[in-house]
Parts: C-alpha cells; sequence; structure tokens
C-alpha cells in the first residue's frame, strides 16, 4: 500500500527551515535521541523527516520509487532509511542532510589529518623492512617514485562508512579551524575513528603509475 505523509502548509515549512539552519546541532542531537528510542514514525513526524531529509545531497537518487522513510535497525543502531515500492532499502544519513556537503567534508578532512601519522608509519615501515615493491607491479620503490594509498575501500568509502556507523551525532566532532587545520576535538569520536581504521582501513605502497591507474577505480 502507498504510504500517505501528512501534508504541510508552505507557511510552516519556511518556519522550519528557518528553525533549521538556526539550530542545527541541536536539531541534529534530537534527531539522534529520536532514532535511538524509536523503532516506528509516525505521520506526523514522516513529513517533517521528509522535508529535513530532502536536503540530503544525494536525495534525488535515493529517494527515486520512495514508498516511505522507515527506521531500520543495523546491526543494533537505528539508521534512517527509504523504503522503495519495490520493497528495497537505501540508507539516509540525516547528518548530511543538515549540515551539507561542505561541512561533512571538512570532517572526512579531519579523519584524514588524525591518521596521516599512521600512514607515515606505514611507509616508514616498507622501507625499515625491506618490503618496498609496488603492491600492484611489484616494481622497485623509492622515495621519488613512490605513493601510498587506500586500497579496497577507499578512503572515500572508509570515511562514509565510520560517519554511518558513529551512533553520536556529527556536533562532537566540532571542528576548529584555526589556520586552516581541522581537527576531530571529541575524545570518543578520535578512539572510535583510530579502532575502524585498525579494523577496515587498508594501506597500500604502490608507484606513482600504479596510483594513477588504480586511485579512480577502488571503492
Ligand atoms: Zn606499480
Amino acid at each position: 500500500m502507498q504510504y500517505q505523509s501528512e501534508p504541510i502548509n508552505q507557511e510552516a515549512v519556511a518556519r522550519m527551515q528557518a528553525s533549521i539552519d538556526a539550530h542545527k546541532d541541536e536539531l541534529c542531537l534530537k534527531i539522534a535521541a529520536y532514532l535511538k528510542s524509536n523503532t516506528v514514525i509516525n505521520p506526523k513526524t514522516h513529513a517533517l523527516l521528509v522535508h529535513i531529509l530532502s536536503n540530503h545531497p544525494d536525495w534525488a537518487k535515493k529517494s527515486t520509487n520512495m514508498n516511505r522513510i522507515v527506521i531500520i535497525d543495523n546491526q543494533g543502531i537505528h539508521k534512517f532509511a527509504i523504503e522503495r515500492k519495490e520493497g528495497t532499502y537505501e540508507e539516509i544519513d540525516y547528518r548530511k542532510a543538515i549540515y551539507g556537503k561542505e561541512v561533512i567534508d571538512n570532517i572526512k578532512h579531519a579523519l584524514m589529518r588524525h591518521i596521516s601519522y599512521r600512514v607515515s608509519k606505514f611507509i616508514e615501515h616498507r622501507y625499515q623492512t625491506h618490503t618496498n615493491t609496488c603492491d600492484y607491479c611489484e616494481c622497485h620503490l623509492t622515495p621519488d617514485n613512490s605513493s601510498s594509498m587506500f586500497g579496497s575501500p577507499s578512503f572515500q568509502y572508509l570515511a562514509e562508512g565510520f560517519m554511518q556507523q558513529i551512533e553520536l551525532p556529527i556536533i562532537h566532532t566540532r571542528i576548529s579551524n584555526k589556520s586552516s587545520k581541522v581537527c576531530i576535538a571529541s575524545q570518543a569520536i578520535r578512539n572510535a575513528w583510530e579502532e575502524y581504521f585498525e579494523k577496515h582501513g587498508n594501506l597500500l605502497f604502490v608507484c606513482r603509475d600504479c596510483m594513477g591507474k588504480h586511485y579512480y577505480t577502488t571503492k
């Protein structure tokens, strides 16, 4: 059966949007709490959620053939998903809808910065243990022709996966943007990220040629 979202009037939508823009952090915390304690969305909340989630940068693609928004349980964590008419589900991150792409990109930079010392350590280790041949073509690597990259998953994919998994709202990643250095302010998120990276991150030591060939093809 086709799900009927409750209609909302345009004035209310404008008021709601202004309120969302002014109170992103509060909204994010509220939604996190709501997600944690609910498994079913009532029609009134459904209309609100559609409005909020429709700000997601990939909304048009994700909401194709949408029946309704539901809450799914993904390994013990409640998440929003779009239920399609054909019965498939597509997860959607409310934080991306609330904060926008730029903030999310900043957070990815912060995540990258936080593990950059591990990347240097990895390269150092490869030279020290004389395993400095390219992981793809096995050519000999020197500091002049070597590069490191993320294998499968790519860094983008790894960071997305992490952001999807953490229960804490992004507010806790509070970026400090002095001297263009972004960092993650929350110790809890730093720890969770290191743990996630340890478990899922896959670094490769490659020559520049292979880096160019594989960089845009790995997921
Ligand atoms: Zn190579």
